[in-house]
């Protein structure tokens, strides 16, 4: 072999690790996903929600209308990608702007108004730009499209995402919300903040430079600490507000408070983009200001922007890792479904079929099994049942083949007795 060839094997056993920025969601996180993903499907159903999936890509085009000349700050937070025939597609940062692409395409605006949607599933940010790499996130995703703006619509997102949490049982969140007006009464604030931080342009980071002369209401949003102090005596959005704004706003906290629903007023929460308008609220973690558990808010002229008519919307994203991370810190319990489950096992050869097309039988019938049928010995096989805190075990052996029936043993107690074949799909649903 030559020198050449040698190092190329060397090459080929090198270990090709996860693209930067992704991740695996593992078996042992599998109970976390499964019961986020549960939880929002009935809270969904419940709520009068459906499903709606857009594709993880859009066109790159479609987030340059939405965003207008704010694209020109986001960009560098989107990930990209071009096709062989040269055009240009963005991974959706978010879930709400493929959604309202969807309602216009697919003409929702002619079905029951509003449509009350909701998806699950990854988007997609440059996290740290300069490192050029693409960061996923899984979110849940609800929205109200059309129909009118009525506040009770605000307040129903923001109720059903409390069900949702409580349903999780998390219980540490603080709900912030704030108003950032309409297009009659914005400009008037973009004005006021504008000529507040005149005086401070020199003392700001970059990027609040540049938003400065951009789009003043995301210097509200900067979390550099010199920033942060100079934010505090920024004139407050509530006190400028028009009076339909105003209305508007206070109908939704009236609604929260008929549903005892508590929050706290935050005079710099801003959804920075210009379709964004009046209400936007956020979960926040009561520990740490950066764990935000969702955002969302009202965008009344989103559809609009992408070519549709105008259209009332208010929606709420939730981010998914950050709810497992909770949960995990606080050692929610997830109701384990093991003592719903029964252990399969044989002893021996012959009796592994047997034990085959018993398994069969009990997953037709809806019970969930585990066994490791592939293990020759018993004690292998038990070991696997005790380790997944099993109570009860099925085994099969020579005896029961020639009998047509089958041990049903007690894991925890010992005791076992046998029941016919017949029987035992009854025996063992009485026992679960
Ligand atoms: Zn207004
Ligand atoms: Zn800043």
């Amino acid at each position: 072999m030559s020198p050449k060839n040698k190092k190329n094997k060397k090459e080929d056993r090198k270990k090709t690790p996860i693209a930067r920025g992704m991740h695996d969601s593992l078996p042992h996180d599998a109970p976390y996903w499964e019961k986020i993903e549960t939880t929002a499907k009935d809270i969904a159903r419940e709520h009068g929600f459906v499903r709606i999936e857009p594709p993880i890509l859009e066109s790159a085009d479609l987030y340059r209308k939405a965003l207008g000349e704010e694209i020109d700050e986001i960009e560098k937070e989107m990930c990209f990608l071009k096709t062989k025939g040269d055009h240009a597609l963005a991974l959706r940062p978010e879930y709400t702007t493929g959604i309202c692409r969807a309602y216009i395409e697919h003409s929702l605006n002619r079905q029951g108004q509003p449509q009350k949607l909701f998806s699950l599933g990854p988007v997609f940010r440059h996290d740290r730009p300069h490192l050029g790499q693409c960061h996923e996130q899984t979110q849940v995703n609800f929205e109200i499209i059309g129909g009118s703006n009525d506040p009770i619509y605000d307040a129903e997102i923001i109720s059903m995402y409390v069900d949702f949490l409580s349903e999780l049982k998390i219980k540490d969140f603080t709900l912030k919300l704030n108003s950032i007006g309409c297009k009659t009464c914005r400009p008037t604030y973009r004005r006021q903040l504008h000529n507040f931080y005149k005086n401070y342009d020199r003392s700001l980071c970059e990027d609040c430079k540049k938003h400065f002369s951009k789009n003043q209401l995301r210097l509200l949003d900067c979390k550099n600490e010199r920033c942060a102090t100079i934010k505090e005596g920024a004139p407050d959005f509530l006190n400028k507000i028009c009076t339909t704004c105003s209305t508007h706003f206070k109908s939704v906290l009236e609604y929260l408070d008929e549903a005892n629903i508590s929050y706290t007023l935050d005079n710099h929460l801003i959804q920075g983009f210009e379709y964004y308008s009046r209400t936007v609220f956020g979960f926040f973690s009561e520990e740490k200001e950066s764990g935000l558990f969702a955002t969302g808010g009202r965008y009344d002229y989103l559809v609009e922007k992408l070519g549709g008519r105008s259209t009332a919307g208010v929606g709420i994203a939730g981010d998914v890792e950050r709810i497992i991370a909770e949960m995990k810190a606080k050692e929610i319990a997830i109701s384990k479904r093991s003592q719903k489950r029964v252990f399969l096992a044989h002893a021996g050869e012959p009796a592994k079929k047997k034990a085959f097309s018993l398994l069969q039988m009990l997953r037709a019938n809806g019970i969930r099994v585990v066994e490791v049928l592939a293990k020759e010995s018993l004690t292998a096989q038990l070991k696997v049942a005790h380790k997944e805190g099993l109570d009860l075990a099925l085994i099969i052996g020579q005896k029961e083949i020639f009998e047509k029936s089958v041990i049903i043993r007690d894991l925890k107690a010992g005791a076992q007795e046998t029941v016919s074949l017949e029987k035992i799909i009854a025996q063992v649903k009485k026992r679960l």
